[in-house]
């Protein structure tokens, strides 16, 4: 019989970050569902800006172009984690933003300050109005967005079972060979790395997870069991 579902004190906030194919999607909604929290994919908001500027003929590669027109498109994120939603301009963008050509281009835009300060925003007005609390997981999460988490959580692994993991989701789309996949990896996370403003970086205090030999499963009831461990230890600390 399945067990009630288990929960976590009032509004807890949770930075989940780490580079491409760690998993990050997965465990967040599966962890939100688990405990009855918000789920937020920060990847999707800047998937979503990007497929605008490619909708709209602006070049991605022209930095002044896409800060001029950041602020144009109106980007919703739904944040139920058993039917997550994104939408542009009140377009659904869930289909168009896992496209060969948005993930080519993204990390092009999400490079650009101004689009980070409006996705940025964006993204703190979301959590700060989540009645239960949030998962929130991407990048800068941790280290920027949302600095005062109750828990930073840092995916990683290896290039090879990121490519592995990101060839399989693809499978019948768009899936090129595994030496493919794996370089595209590994290229937009050097850019992603690399960028002046809120590179992808493990917070300080953000616990490294690496998901290499682990399930899915076991990195679910991983990230739930610190995620217990971290409101025991808030509750603690405010009785
Ligand atoms: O998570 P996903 O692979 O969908 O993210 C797509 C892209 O969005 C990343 O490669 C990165 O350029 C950008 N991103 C970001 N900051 C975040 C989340 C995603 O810059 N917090």
């Amino acid at each position: 019989m399945e067990t009630a579902a288990r929960t976590a004190p009032a509004a807890v906030i949770v930075a989940i970050d780490g580079p491409a194919g760690t998993g990050k999607s997965s465990t967040s909604r599966a962890v939100a569902a688990k405990l009855g929290l918000g789920y937020l994919d920060t990847g999707a908001q800047y998937r979503a800006i990007t497929w605008w500027m490619l909708s709209n003929g602006i070049d991605v590669n022209d930095a002044t172009a896409v800060a001029d027109a950041s602020a144009k498109p109106v980007i919703v994120s739904g944040t139920d984690p058993a039917a997550p939603t994104i939408s542009v301009d009140g377009l659904d963008a869930a289909g168009p933003i896992r496209t060969q050509e948005v993930t080519a281009a993204v990390s092009a835009v999400s490079a650009v300050p101004e689009v980070r300060t409006l996705i940025t925003d964006l993204q703190r007005g979301i959590a700060a109005e989540a009645p239960h609390g949030i998962v929130v997981e991407g990048r800068d999460i941790g280290s920027t967005v949302l600095p005062d988490a109750d828990l930073k959580v840092f995916l990683t692994a290896s290039a090879e079972a990121r490519a592995a993991r990101r060839s399989g989701e693809l499978k019948g789309k768009e899936a090129g060979d595994l030496a493919a996949t794996r370089e595209a990896l590994i290229k937009r996370d050097a850019a992603d790395s690399s960028r002046k403003t809120s590179p992808l970086a493990k917070a300080a205090d953000a616990v490294e997870v690496d998901t290499t030999d682990l399930t899915l499963d076991q990195v679910i009831e991983c990230v739930v069991t610190l995620i217990e461990g971290a409101c025991a230890e808030r509750a603690g600390v405010t009785r």
